[in-house]
């Protein structure tokens, strides 16, 4: 399907109250005739005032359909403040709902994606369904996720796969970061769907088909959270993996505290048999980590993984 027929002209608004703000609500008819449907992610797109780019962003398409007389109308969750710097016209932000989160021909490396603040999605499949690793909100969405899940896979070759995606910041016209990444790239992790990700649609099953999942990702608590599915058969392995981050941040830095779920903020327990981790994997580990752990301690906290997962997955 190329990008042009899976399109559909826009007028977007923002809803400020509402608390889905990863969410988009679109007529019905708008969005069948791109093939969505609710649940699953669309991109948007819109002309940013004064240059010549435009500016994309994925929201999940709401279980609510506008009836709006205007077909057109699209709302948006609140949270890309650069709705502001949309270039207007008729007094409206005219844009486009596009079927493809991703823009066609990017591939899976950094580059040109860094240099047009897009997304991409990057698959490395091996056979063997040991182990897959994750960083959903890699690139400047959460940093250096992406690193330490990439660190991970390279350490056990043909015994990982590896599943990613990355999304890049805009720029200022004087070069510096917009800090937009997340507000424009970031879907939860309960809310990530296959139809909308291609090279995840390639490796999932109705049910888990990897025995171990680890997904990295970064937060805005000052500690680290060790959780995943509740109920892994493999019990030993979420104390392990804590145990092994704590050793290797043991003279680094102990200041930085390593809990196993309930983690402090219980919506990051990554316990949801939603959760994309816990869809890949029988044993599912969801790694929470504040900014310090990811920018300064990246490869001890990778390695500290690699320790613990390495027995299981070599026999
Ligand atoms: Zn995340």
């Amino acid at each position: 399907m190329s990008t042009t027929q899976g399109a559909f002209d826009a007028k977007f608004e923002v809803d400020p109250a509402n608390p889905h703000k990863e969410q988009c609500w679109a007529n019905s008819q708008q969005l069948s005739s791109i093939n969505r449907h609710p649940g699953e992610q669309v991109r948007i797109e819109f002309p940013r005032a004064n240059t010549n780019t435009k500016l994309g962003a994925i929201f999940t398409v709401s279980p609510q359909f506008l009836s709006d007389p205007d077909p057109k109308r699209v709302i948006l969750g609140k949270r890309i403040e650069n709705l502001n710097n949309c270039q207007l016209s008729e007094n409206a932000c005219n844009g486009q709902v596009k079927a493809q989160i991703m823009l066609d021909g990017l591939g899976e490396d950094d580059e040109p994606a860094k240099s047009m603040s897009e997304f991409i999605e990057k698959l490395h499949e091996v056979q063997n369904h040991k182990l897959i690793v994750l960083a959903p909100h890699g690139g400047n969405i959460e940093p250096w996720t992406d690193v330490e899940a990439e660190y991970v896979a390279n350490r056990f070759g043909d015994s990982a796969s590896l599943w990613l995606c990355k999304g890049f910041s805009s720029r200022k016209p004087n070069g510096d970061s917009n800090e937009d990444a997340s507000e424009r790239w970031h879907i939860t992790s309960t809310q990530i769907n296959p139809e909308s990700f291609p090279k995840l649609k390639s490796i999932i099953a109705p049910t888990p088909n990897f025995e171990y999942s680890i997904a990295f990702h970064g937060w805005t608590e000052d500690s680290i959270c060790v959780g995943g599915n509740p109920h892994n058969p493999d019990a030993d392995l979420k104390c392990d993996i804590r145990g092994a981050i704590m050793k290797a941040l043991e003279e680094a830095n102990p200041d930085i505290k390593v809990h196993v779920s309930p983690c402090p903020d219980g919506n990051f327990n990554g316990d949801s048999s939603d959760n994309i981790v816990n869809r890949l994997g029988t044993n599912a580990i969801q790694i929470e980590q504040c900014k310090i752990a990811r920018t300064k301690y990246h490869d001890k906290i990778a390695q500290a993984v690699v320790n613990a997962i390495g027995t299981r997955i070599n026999v």
